[in-house]
């Protein structure tokens, strides 16, 4: 059974049809890319699966573990394991990296079932400890205000060590919107390379072919014009490091034009 099931899903912004008609299966323990032109709707997928208001849903379903989870709020599809990179504010000053991992941990523990007791400050330090050096994450790092005068580069890697240590079942990773940023890419792939296990089902998102030199997928999709269009292995991830874009824009470009 599929773990994240995605089906028929129809996503609107301000009555616009974005995504039109998409399906997506991931199973924990899989990677998969989503690759695609810029303004294809992949941010679009990213949002209506963490449930941003903006985003509204028209047709089709989003399943976690069997379970639809449209009516769920976006901490409660969080609690539920879903994570995406962009849930979270985009700077909080006065907050370290490190407390605020603490708070969103202990918020889990606390909702889980049954609840947890909250993390001691020893043990937090020693899981921070571990995840970071899983990452090759500087310590002190942990120490720094909350995405405050961070690189581009620097965000992504709060990204991935929020990844680590939170341990989400299904984690969508979107692309900075500060355009191509091959730093930012190669952060992400070699966390989710670091950090891939069974328990976790990760998807990256991104334009950029060159992100293939860095992750290995289990599986690559093609998304063009609100669709996944193509699904494969290495062949498809060959055949979009060599000819980009260009062939899915004329195989499915002049069709049904929104
Ligand atoms: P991608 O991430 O693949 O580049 P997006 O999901 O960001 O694509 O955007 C898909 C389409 O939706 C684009 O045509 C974009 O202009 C449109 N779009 C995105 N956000 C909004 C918004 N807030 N309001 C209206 N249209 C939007
Ligand atoms: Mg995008």
């Amino acid at each position: 059974m599929p773990e994240l099931d995605i089906q028929n899903l129809h996503v609107s912004i301000e009555g616009n049809a974005i995504i039109r008609g998409l399906n997506l299966s991931v199973r924990r323990g899989e990677v998969h890319a989503i690759m695609g032109p810029n303004g294809t709707g992949k941010s679009t997928l990213a949002y209506a699966i963490m449930g941003h208001p903006n985003y509204e849903i028209t047709q089709g379903d989003i399943l976690l573990d069997g379970k639809s989870v449209l009516e769920l709020a976006p901490d409660e599809r969080s609690r539920a394991g879903l994570f995406l990179a962009f849930q979270y504010p985009v700077s909080i000053p006065g907050v370290t990296v490190a407390n605020f991992l603490r708070t969103a941990l202990n918020a889990k523990r606390r909702h889980a079932d049954p609840p947890q007791e909250e993390i001691s400050v020893l043990e937090f330090r020693k899981l921070l400890k571990a995840k970071m050096d899983l990452i090759e994450m500087e310590y002190a790092f942990g120490g720094r205000y909350l995405n405050e005068g961070f690189s581009g580069g620097e965000k992504k890697r709060t990204e991935v060590l929020q990844l680590a240590a939170l341990e989400p079942s299904f984690a969508i990773l979107d692309e900075t919107d500060s355009g191509l940023d091959i730093d930012a890419i190669r952060i992400v792939s070699e966390g989710v390379n670091a950090l891939k296990g069974p328990k976790m089902g990760v998807v990256v998102i991104t334009h950029y072919q060159r992100i293939l030199n860095y992750l290995q997928p289990d599986f690559v999709h093609v998304m063009f014009d609100g669709r996944i269009v193509e699904s494969g292995g290495d062949k498809l991830a060959l055949q979009l490091e060599e000819h980009g874009y260009d062939w899915v824009r004329e195989k499915y470009g002049q069709t049904d034009a929104a």
